[in-house]
């Protein structure tokens, strides 16, 4: 800062543009580190001085640490250079972009705090591909359409990407989108812009209102190429910040304030593609594997240029109508601790309170078959729904979604959203059911059920010639009886999130 405005209080509330350059997040992928490095020292000692006229600058050269000191030769097999590199997760074999909605990592908690102290206008988070090949060696995205900052998106194509790829090719690179190819293997059926879930660094900026770039410099460039590339991408990048600083001010202010009646927790691809790409591809070919007998793709070196569609997905599948406020009972400590860490708004009740809500039931379900960044992960499920009027304990909180954060609240408490609380697992104890009635006490039971009530009686008859695997299961028929008791645990598989409307 020229202004040697260091705090957060300072940064976030001067009249320049905030810039945080987020490198080593994937420590393998270390470009941004020296890019970083080498821009700070030209400022500092060389003739970059004039950028911080521009903007304010925070810089973060490795935020895996764990992983950049597990150096070595061999952490990076698809990658050309440097000599060493760092291991993508950390040191618990987390995967830090993954990991931004349900903030398990040290990592990304402080990156939450940081975003939340400093309030950010710009977030650039660097890595390094793998797969492909091709002739772009810098390439970058953001959400351009089918996520939550539609202004931002509007700014990011209109004003801040002319500039960077005009630095770019001025200084001999090729930017190029974000590269994955439709059928895997190249490009020929056309690249993919993916709608990604905000649990990435990118995608949670959107989320959050921020403008957000995903920097992937191509791993088959040279190393000492990639890290100048983005040294450019960064210099113009404090640039073209200072210079649309108040367009951007305007977006983000529309953005936090759009109306919240209907989100979209799902895209799906649109059903035809949008356009064609001219795309700066390298010839390939499919060759047969001599070892495994299965055909792999060769990539021969010789710059082609296709034309080949770009396919997006970026319409809604399913849109949820938005609440005015969602409550988590007190109980559910580590859920509430995770929305506090987000920076969400909500209130903390002192006293207990009555209130009538909406609850999802989950009426079938099935979870994943293996951990997924060490989370027994909800994999496939039905909901019902349930109004009941229930008691809140001193410290439940209620989270209002009219809030700049609404979008986020959303997707983290719509059980439909695949980063919500629920499909990540933080409620995999309401599958379990606790207690259970012994057949020597059901009989009786259900024989006074039954002679004192011929609506249930009916209903238990027609359930048995309707459905024959009800019928010859006792276990079924005894737990439809139970259910129809008091005995019966209430909170079984309901998900403890209330809407209130
Ligand atoms: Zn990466």
């Amino acid at each position: 800062s020229l202004d040697q405005d260091f705090s957060p209080s300072e940064l976030s509330t001067s009249k320049k543009p905030l810039i945080l350059i987020q490198a080593g997040i994937h420590a393998g992928e270390i470009d941004g580190k020296d890019a970083g490095m080498m821009l700070l020292r030209d400022i500092a000692l060389g003739d970059k001085k004039e950028l911080l006229t521009k903007a304010n600058i925070l810089f973060i050269p490795i935020l895996n640490v764990d992983g950049h000191e597990r150096r070595s030769e061999f952490g990076r097999v698809n990658q050309r250079g440097p000599k060493e590199m760092g291991w993508r997760t950390n040191a618990v074999n987390l995967n830090l972009n993954r990991d931004f909605t349900k903030l398990e990592s040290a990592g990304i908690k402080t990156i939450a705090k940081i975003i939340i102290a400093y309030d950010p206008d710009l977030y650039i988070d660097v890595h390094v591909t793998d797969g492909a090949d091709y002739q772009y060696d810098i390439t970058y995205g953001y959400v351009a359409s089918g996520g939550y900052s539609p202004e931002i998106s509007k700014w990011l194509s209109t004003a801040f990407q002319p500039e960077v790829d005009q630095a770019l090719k001025d200084m001999g690179h090729i930017p190029g989108p974000l590269l994955f190819a439709a059928n895997g293997n190249d490009f020929s059926a056309g690249n993919i812009a993916f709608s990604f879930s905000p649990r990435f660094s990118h995608t949670y900026g959107d989320i959050r209102h921020m403008a957000s770039i995903l920097i992937e410099n191509h791993s088959l460039k040279p190393f000492k190429q990639r890290v100048l590339g983005t040294y450019v991408f960064l210099e113009q990048a404090i640039k073209s910040l200072g210079n649309h600083f108040e367009a951007l001010q305007a977006a983000v202010k529309a953005d936090s304030n759009q109306p919240k009646k209907d989100i979209p927790v799902k895209f799906k691809f649109r059903d035809t593609p949008a356009d064609s790409m001219q795309f700066l591809g390298v010839a390939s070919s499919i060759v047969k594997s001599e070892i495994t007998g299965a055909e792999y793709v060769k990539w021969e070196g010789k710059p082609i240029t296709q034309s080949v569609p770009s396919i997006l997905m970026d319409v809604p599948e399913l849109s949820v109508a938005v609440p005015q406020a969602y409550w988590i009972p007190a109980e559910w400590t580590a859920v509430i601790s995770k929305v506090q860490q987000h920076g969400i708004k909500f209130d903390t009740l002192t006293e207990a309170q009555e209130i009538s809500l909406d609850l999802s039931t989950v009426t079938s379900y099935s979870m994943g078959n293996q951990p997924y960044e060490g989370m027994m992960r909800v994999q496939k499920f039905e909901l019902g729904s349930e109004r009941r009027t229930q008691t809140m304990n001193p410290g439940s909180i209620r989270i209002p979604t009219d809030q700049a954060l609404g979008e986020l609240v959303v997707i983290l408490m719509e059980p439909e959203s695949v980063d919500s609380f629920f499909q990540w697992g933080y409620f995999n104890t309401i599958f379990t059911q606790t207690e259970y009635m012994e057949t020597y006490i059901m009989e009786p039971l259900i024989a006074k059920m039954l002679a004192e009530d011929s609506d249930l009686k009916a209903r238990f008859e027609s359930k048995k010639t309707n459905d024959a695997n009800f019928a010859k299961s006792p276990r079924a028929i005894y737990q439809w009886f139970y259910a129809q008791t008091p005995y019966y645990d209430q909170n079984w598989k309901v998900i403890p999130v209330g809407r209130e409307w």
